[in-house]
């Protein structure tokens, strides 16, 4: 378990994460191992702020000199709010998880590791099916839109899932059969506490790849569904490695150094 600190107590640092829940969290070992890498004297600890905090942990980090701050569940909008910058992708999404103290400039760097990790798998332009209509399902909409993808949605909650895909101009698919997809992406929070979702996968064979964001549960039945099939399976540890590696190098200007990243969470 990663050494957590409530934020009115944090400790001398430059670099942190914060959330609530946030003790698994990879993310000071990821950066560390980036650190050591990279020769840098540079210290990124886990940081605990309840829901309602987010302003005054922001402007207390600040004050006491840390340099910037990624920004997990369930903080992202409103680490948005506190932002003064942000790029227009960040502000179309209207949530945020990096953000730069100093200027109070915010960038949402899952999106841009999702556009690296799933264009690294496959050619855009195909058919994507996204489960859940949650935070991460906003960013995974307009990562796929970005690579060409036409992108159907299908959530538990139908009503909140329709007037997602109707916001971002995807389709609404009530059902849940897996046919016809060539990505299917797992934005809900089941793939951690190991509960299967209702999917019909008859017809899914044609599937590049099954991804779920979530990483570190037991076991996965949406990718082990996938696995027996023969579809490409990937877990949310490669997005954790992309959305990091592109938050160091927006606030060190230095090429992040991804293979070392990624060993250190999958040893974590
Ligand atoms: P939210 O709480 O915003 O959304 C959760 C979604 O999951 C909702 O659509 C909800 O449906 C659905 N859901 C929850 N339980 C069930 C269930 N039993 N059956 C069907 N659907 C269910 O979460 P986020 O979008 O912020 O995060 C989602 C996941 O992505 C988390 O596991 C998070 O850890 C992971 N993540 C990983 C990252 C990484 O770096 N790898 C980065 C960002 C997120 P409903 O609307 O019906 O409630």
């Amino acid at each position: 378990m990663t050494p957590v600190f409530e934020w009115r107590e944090a400790p001398r640092a430059q670099y942190a994460v914060i959330g609530d829940p946030i003790s698994h969290s990879r993310s000071p070992q990821m950066h560390h191992a980036a650190y050591a890498a990279l020769g840098l004297d540079l210290r990124y600890v886990a940081i605990r702020v309840p829901v309602g905090e987010v302003s005054e942990a922001l402007e207390h980090l600040r004050s006491i000199g840390y340099q910037g701050v990624n920004v997990t569940v369930p903080h992202k909008e409103e680490a948005f709010r506190w932002a003064r910058w942000s790029d227009s992708t960040a502000a179309r999404l209207g949530a945020v998880n990096t953000l730069r103290l100093e200027d109070r400039y915010a960038l949402n760097t899952d999106i841009y590791g999702l556009i690296e990790t799933v264009g690294d798998a496959v050619p855009g332009g195909g058919r994507a099916w996204v489960l859940g209509a949650g935070g991460t399902a906003r960013a995974a909409i307009l990562a796929l839109q970005e690579l060409d993808f036409e992108v159907v949605l299908t959530n538990r909650t139908a009503a909140k899932g329709e007037s997602l895909a109707a916001e971002f101009g995807a389709v609404y698919q009530l059902a849940w059969t897996a046919s016809g997809f060539d990505v299917i992406l797992n934005t809900t929070s089941t793939g951690l506490a190991g509960e299967a979702l209702p999917i019909d996968w008859t017809g899914a064979e044609g599937c590049q790849l099954a991804y779920d964001m979530a990483y570190g549960g037991p076991n996965n039945p949406f990718l082990a569904e996938a696995t027996k099939r023969g579809i490409s399976a990937r877990d949310g540890l490669d997005l954790l490695v992309a959305q990091g590696a592109l938050a160091l190098e927006f606030w060190l200007g230095q090429h992040a150094p991804r293979a070392q990243m990624a060993a250190a969470v999958r040893e974590a």
